[in-house]
């Protein structure tokens, strides 16, 4: 009789663990609490479904053990991702390495993985939310080999499992369904975590440029200061709001931001609005400017190099300066190329799109298996691994979800976990 596999979620690693286990001829049931599997899915890429990437290296991402991430994304790669899912039907398209469905839509990334998993009669269970997980020592047979078990406990019913593969994401963003489950159930079980942090999010400033420049997206190189230590920096679409900043440069430093704040230490970050031209050049270019339009305001002088609204930004910080003061236009230049704003916090967890945190990698095996309990699996943004904006932490959830389902379904077979004793 082929070993029973729950999975905990039916999201990207969890859908991919259950297609791999069943695969290796385990009987798998996925028990998702929404009343349909794969809602994060559709909401990737703004309904794109950015699925990998092909510049990956564990260096893109943070959190866990490197080690870790680096045999994990070794046993299933970027590669892997594009031949499994053109394996499944699905052609993809490269935007300069970042990887999507040909018909940019994540519905149908959604649609072929419920395909391959209802041909490998796996058995999707929508509207049942799991709240705790228990292992329990299955039998002890005669030739003394034991075997662990698991319950798996919704508020009216209980399932056994020979293994279980934890993969119910993180409570990033406003998509239902997004929850902490893996920290209760890492609660219950003695696992270790890290809490979870609002990551690829945008930040709130305390400066007060609401009615300047909001609706702005300008060209911009953001550097993140906490404790007035460098931390990361990005260049790239930065979007100015009413509350602070956002776009993809603020994304990727946002999960640095989160930990200062959440350290309680003084977060600032410098945004260079003319990020190809040193400070020097932008200095020269605005004296010419000055020689060639006597009489003009600096403002008037900023026009061709900057965003309206920011030019008010400018002319505001230099009140009604004129042009010709060489002293206020090295102080401008300065200013462009280092606008200092004080980060407050993030938009919170409804606007990001991961975490940072979960289960911590220490925990788990090459197998993603808990040390502590075999037969227990994690996978995806439960675990303490986030990458960037890209396709990194798709690839994140493909790849561990494929190894968790992968040694889940061999280990099934084989009648044993890591731990047991023959
Ligand atoms: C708006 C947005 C855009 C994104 N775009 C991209 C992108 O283009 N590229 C990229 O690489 N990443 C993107 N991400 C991140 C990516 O979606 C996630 O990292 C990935 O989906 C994580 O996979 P997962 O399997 O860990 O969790 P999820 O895909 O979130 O799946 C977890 C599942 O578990 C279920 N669940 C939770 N708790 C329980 C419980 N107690 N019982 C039963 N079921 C439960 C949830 O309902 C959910 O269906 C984006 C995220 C968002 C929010």
């Amino acid at each position: 009789m082929p070993a029973k596999v729950i999975v905990i979620g039916a999201g990207a690693s969890g859908l991919m663990a259950a297609i791999t286990a069943a695969e290796h001829g385990a009987s798998v049931t996925v028990l998702e609490q929404n009343d349909r599997p794969g809602r994060k899915i559709l909401a990737t890429g703004n309904g794109k479904c950015n699925l990998t990437n092909m510049d990956m290296s564990p260096d893109h991402y943070h959190g866990g053990d490197f080690a870790l991430m680096g045999k994990i994304l070794s046993r299933f790669s970027n590669e892997d991702t594009l031949h499994f899912f053109h394996h499944i039907g699905l052609r993809t398209l490269d935007r300069n390495g970042w990887i999507y469905p040909y018909t940019e839509q994540s519905s149908q990334v959604l649609r072929l993985l419920l395909m391959e998993a209802q041909k490998r009669n796996v058995r999707i269970k929508c509207n049942e939310k799991i709240v705790r997980v228990q292992p329990y020592q299955q039998d002890h047979n005669p030739d003394q080999v034991h075997k662990s078990g698991f319950h798996v406990y919704t508020a009216s019913w209980t399932y056994t499992a020979d293994s279980v593969i934890i993969a119910t994401g993180s409570p990033a963003s406003s998509v239902h369904g997004s929850s902490d489950s893996a920290m209760c159930f890492a609660r219950d079980l003695h696992i270790q975590t890290v809490p979870f942090l609002p990551s690829l999010v945008p930040l709130k400033i305390r400066e007060n440029l609401t009615n300047l420049w909001a609706g702005t997206r300008v060209h911009a190189t953001v550097q993140l200061f906490v404790d007035k230590v460098l931390i990361a920096s990005d260049t790239g679409e930065v979007q100015l709001t009413d509350f602070g900043v956002s776009g993809i440069p603020v994304f990727q430093i946002s999960r640095f931001a989160a930990k200062g704040i959440s350290d309680k230490k003084p977060v600032c970050a410098l945004l260079d609005f003319m990020p190809d031209m040193d400070e020097a050049s932008l200095y020269q270019d605005l004296l010419n400017r000055a020689a060639a339009r006597p009489g003009a305001s600096v403002s008037d002088l900023l026009i061709g190099l900057l965003p309206d609204k920011l030019i008010s930004v400018f002319a505001e910080k230099t009140s009604s300066g004129k042009g010709n003061d060489a002293q206020l236009l090295r102080k401008t230049a300065a200013k462009i190329k280092a606008f200092s704003v004080t980060v407050t916090g993030t938009a919170g967890l409804r606007h990001a799109q991961i975490c940072s945190g979960g289960i911590l990698t220490e925990e788990l095996t090459e197998d993603m298996e808990c040390r502590k309990i075999p037969g227990l699996y994690v996978t995806g943004e439960a675990v303490n691994i986030d990458g960037p904006c890209g396709g990194y932490n798709l690839q994140w959830a493909w790849a561990s979800g494929y190894v968790a389902g992968l040694h889940a379904g061999d280990s099934c077979m084989s009648g044993l976990h890591a731990g047991d004793s023959c």
